[in-house]
């Protein structure tokens, strides 16, 4: 198929095409994402081939139905970028890749747990300065400490294993409990009871309309005073101005983002160069007890392969039969 591949970064790249040399499709790659902006870029293609950033909203879907396009191939697992009725409306077929290193995005968060506790972010710059003074840097030992795991599908599942294996007793909280949880020790309850009793709780729902600003003022009034909280999930699951709130009071004590709300800005691309015009963003870059990575947590090797071979084989399977396992729906 000819396929239009969007916000693709030379790592992208690499990992596409070499995954391409079995499936042999037609690749153009576009550094930008697509948006209502350069939606026109699309024109020619049969198949859109997208990222998490890409804005596949009912006018862009509409102008894509107009140029032919009759998949939306997802690089990812998250699909709350896509106008899922619109594309049913218009006929295109979306699918994405469900699963495809678990571990890298799980690792990831307890790597932001960690890095948090023993401000292993401060202490490498003192270093480098000569500074081995330990004043500021007094950590807590995770074991026994509650972790509280909203969502607890293929990733929390893996967070679940990694804590436990540190010793800590589990709470969760999801909409379809998962036994391979509970055979581990994880219990299921309330998410109040999460906010009241956890020490550390960790985000892996998908963002839905249900879960948008799950972590709102009220939800920050029940936690633990000095709680960790941690998102590798999506950014509008957290309200990020009530979590400053929770940080300036010291109810938040520390607090690890792999994702943010308005991320699609400035995540990806070097704006090093630039002023920041987003002044909430601005103002978490302020706190000691922050920690933010740009959208990194899937990013391993392993992960980037299985990607590249999923996303092609969806549309091998789309191009052979009209149909794809990965297909979702609205
Ligand atoms: P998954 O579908 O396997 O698990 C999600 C879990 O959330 C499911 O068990 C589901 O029942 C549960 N859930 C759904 N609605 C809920 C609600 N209202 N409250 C509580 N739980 C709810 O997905 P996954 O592969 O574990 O991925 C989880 C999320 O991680 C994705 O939605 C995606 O947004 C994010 N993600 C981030 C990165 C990254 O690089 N930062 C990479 C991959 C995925």
């Amino acid at each position: 198929m000819k396929i239009a591949v969007f916000s693709a970064k030379p790592y992208d790249r690499q990992f596409i095409e070499k995954a391409n040399e079995e499936h042999q499709h037609e690749l153009t790659f576009f550094e930008t994402r697509l948006s209502a902006a350069t939606v026109a870029l699309a024109d020619g293609f049969q198949a859109v081939c997208v990222f998490v950033n890409d804005q596949l909203d009912s006018a862009v879907i509409k102008s894509l139905s107009e140029s032919g396009i009759t998949m939306i191939a997802l690089r990812c697992a998250g699909y709350n970028n896509v106008d899922l009725k619109a594309a049913q409306a218009h006929g295109i077929l979306v699918a994405r890749v469900p699963a495809y290193s678990p571990y890298a995005v799980a690792e990831h968060t307890v790597a932001l747990m960690l890095t948090l506790n023993r401000q292993i972010h401060r202490a490498n710059n003192r270093v480098r300065e000569g500074n081995f003074a330990l004043d500021g840097l007094l950590g807590f030992d995770i074991h026994g400490l509650t972790v509280g795991i909203i969502g607890t599908g293929k990733i929390g599942i893996e967070v679940a294993k990694i804590m436990h294996g540190f010793g800590c007793p589990l709470l969760g909280f999801d909409v379809s409990p998962n036994v391979e949880a509970e055979e581990i020790g994880l219990k299921y309850v309330k998410l109040e009871e999460i906010y009241s009793q956890a020490d550390i709780i960790t985000l892996h729902c998908p963002l839905t309309p249900q879960t948008h600003h799950l972590i709102n003022l009220q939800a920050i009034k029940t936690m633990k005073t000095g709680a960790m909280l941690i998102n590798t999930s999506r950014g509008a699951l957290i309200d990020t101005t009530a979590v400053i709130d929770g940080l300036k009071s010291g109810k938040i004590g520390y607090l690890g983002l792999d994702v943010y709300e308005e991320e699609g800005d400035l995540f990806f691309e070097d704006l090093s160069n630039l002023v920041l015009q987003d002044d909430v963003f601005a103002r978490l870059l302020t706190f000691p007890n922050v920690v933010i990575t740009g959208h990194q947590a899937f990013f391993t090797r392993n992960a980037l392969e299985k990607i590249a071979h999923t996303t092609l084989a969806n549309i091998t399977e789309f191009e052979k039969s009209g149909k794809c396992s990965n297909q979702i729906t609205a």
